[in-house]
């Protein structure tokens, strides 16, 4: 397999070459044709798999596609990870694959100016990548909406739990629209984390690797 046989746009795939990016990893063969065609998915996997690019890729291409409809020049996918580190590193990944597109992309971790977050998000962001904490903390100023999110990525749930962050996990999800794309990675399956997938992906598909 090809990352064009999975269904990604020539654009995308010259820019993964760029990357060094030739082949796929398990988990990208197995997620991006089933999060092209739209799935909730339950990725069993662990940091090193691959796994932002298995969401990231099928979320930038969906979002590209997207581009044409007005109004949509605000946070159309959130992805949820437990620390700063990880959100970092995330948005690092997400950001080379967005280099031939128009998307933007923020962060918004704790521990950093609140202020200057908010100044940055009022420039407009199309991919949001932040810690539970802070997230809610710039919802209560009125900072975003999660009013048109289309695609919400839980990464690393299990270490969300041992942090203490599913309560806000649970007011989050409720503040997204109900028709969207819900993704969950997590290496571990404990029943907490099994009961938020319960309670807010559809029909998802499982992916272990
Ligand atoms: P992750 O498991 O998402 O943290 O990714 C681990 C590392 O592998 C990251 O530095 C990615 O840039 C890199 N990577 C992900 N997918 C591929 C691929 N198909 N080919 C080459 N490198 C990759």
């Amino acid at each position: 397999t090809n990352f064009h046989s999975l269904g990604l746009s020539k654009q995308i795939v010259a820019t993964l070459s760029q990357l060094g990016y030739e082949t796929p990893t398990p988990i990208q063969a197995q997620a991006i044709p089933l999060l092209l065609e739209g799935r909730d998915l339950i990725g069993l996997a662990q940091t090193g798999t691959g796994k932002t690019a298995a969401f990231g890729l099928p979320i930038v291409e969906m979002l590209m596609a997207e581009m044409a409809r007005p109004d949509n020049r605000t946070i159309r996918a959130l992805v949820l990870a437990p620390t700063r580190e990880l959100v970092n590193q995330i948005a690092v990944n997400l950001r080379s694959y967005l280099k031939k597109t128009p998307l933007r992309i923020n962060t918004v971790v704790g521990g950093v100016s609140i202020n200057k977050q908010q100044l940055q998000l009022e420039r407009g962001t199309d991919i949001l990548v932040a810690t539970p904490g802070r997230l809610l903390d710039l919802i209560n100023r009125r900072a975003l909406t999660l009013s048109k999110v289309t695609h919400l990525v839980l990464d690393e749930a299990d270490q969300m739990l041992d942090l203490g962050f599913i309560h806000d996990l649970r007011k989050i999800a409720k503040m997204v629209p109900a028709k969207r794309q819900t993704l969950l990675f997590s290496a571990t399956m404990p029943k907490a984390i099994a009961d938020l997938a319960q309670d807010y992906l559809t029909n998802p598909v499982k992916v272990e690797v």
